[in-house]
């Protein structure tokens, strides 16, 4: 494993096409396009890493997949009242589709999905006890009291953030808010801003890869059920307007954030992270998804393969 990951990132940071970085929140537009990561976690608990797998970056819509999870268990099925499970086939920005939809997201990965379940989670909380909340469960699934909030990139993307504003602002117009917009807003861009590396971040996804259980504590997060169907939204949605290409190319579930991490899980084999701050043109890290396809082909973990 160590080899194969080593000939991967030495093959990306060989690349000159590395994609462009998210440059709609100023804060991410200065992250240097030259850094790699690769963090391979197995159920046993070894890790393997490449790269620069201590360097802390934005976890962004990564973070959505740690917001379901914690809006599953608080709300149980009553959350797909508020958002769906069908992929968008449209950027992760769009308004479009709302508005044909009376204000339901159709996923919780697109931005819209992602600001319906922060006011769900938010059960009457200020912002401040659900993003303690939050950052408290992903520590505790990263089993790191280390990780945090990048207030800088949360101040960033509240001052530039009138696209998910609008978002939030006509779903509201449906009555489906509980909360505040406002107060619903700022959960939603703190949690996009958790700072973490591909180690934190791979371990934090063990529980997906292992029917519910985080092995590096023994906890059961979630039903095995429910980590297979976690699963399911991420290999249909995870990925945007890219998410059929991802499948087609990885074969994982994965959920990509802009600022060039992935998360990818290969049930009872491995949690996967890779950072590349580089996009593709619609917004998914250009060479962490190279480095996917690669890690896949060498390793045989594609969901689709008999082997
Ligand atoms: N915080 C970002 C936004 O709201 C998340 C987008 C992403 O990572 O795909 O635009």
């Amino acid at each position: 494993m160590q080899d194969i990951i080593d000939e991967i990132t030495s093959d990306m940071l060989g690349r000159h096409d590395k994609g462009k970085v998210a440059s709609y929140i100023p804060q991410l537009a200065c992250v240097d396009p030259n850094q790699f990561a690769i963090s391979v976690v197995l159920p046993s608990g070894e890790v393997f890493n490449s790269g620069c797998t201590s360097t802390l970056f934005s976890i962004q819509s990564i973070s959505k997949v740690f917001t379901l999870t914690l809006a599953l268990g608080k709300l149980g099925n009553a959350i797909w009242k508020r958002v769906g499970r069908e992929p968008s086939g449209d950027p992760f920005n769009s308004i479009v589709q709302l508005e044909h939809e009376q204000g339901k997201p159709r996923n919780p990965f697109v931005n819209a999905g992602a600001i319906a379940v922060a006011d769900a989670i938010m059960q009457g909380h200020p912002p401040k006890e659900t993003l303690a909340e939050i950052l408290q469960f992903v520590r505790f699934l990263a089993n790191d009291e280390t990780i945090a909030i990048d207030e800088k990139v949360a101040r960033s993307e509240l001052e530039t953030g009138s696209r998910n504003a609008s978002l939030a602002h006509f779903m509201a117009s449906f009555g489906h808010f509980e909360h505040p917009v406002d107060q619903v807003l700022g959960t939603y861009f703190h949690h996009c801003s958790i700072a973490m590396n591909t180690q934190q971040l791979a371990t934090a996804g063990l529980f997906l890869a292992n029917n519910g259980i985080n092995p590096s504590t023994g906890f059961a997060v979630v039903s095995a059920m429910r980590a297979k169907r976690i699963n399911a939204l991420m290999l249909t949605c995870g990925h945007y307007d890219g998410s059929g290409e991802f499948a087609f190319r990885v074969g994982l579930p994965g959920k990509s954030g802009v600022g060039g991490g992935i998360l990818a899980v290969a049930p009872g084999k491995a949690s996967i992270a890779v950072w590349s701050p580089g996009l593709d043109s619609v917004g998914n890290s250009k060479l962490g998804s190279l480095a996917l396809e690669k890690l896949a082909h060498r390793t045989g973990w594609s969901i689709f393969s008999a082997d």
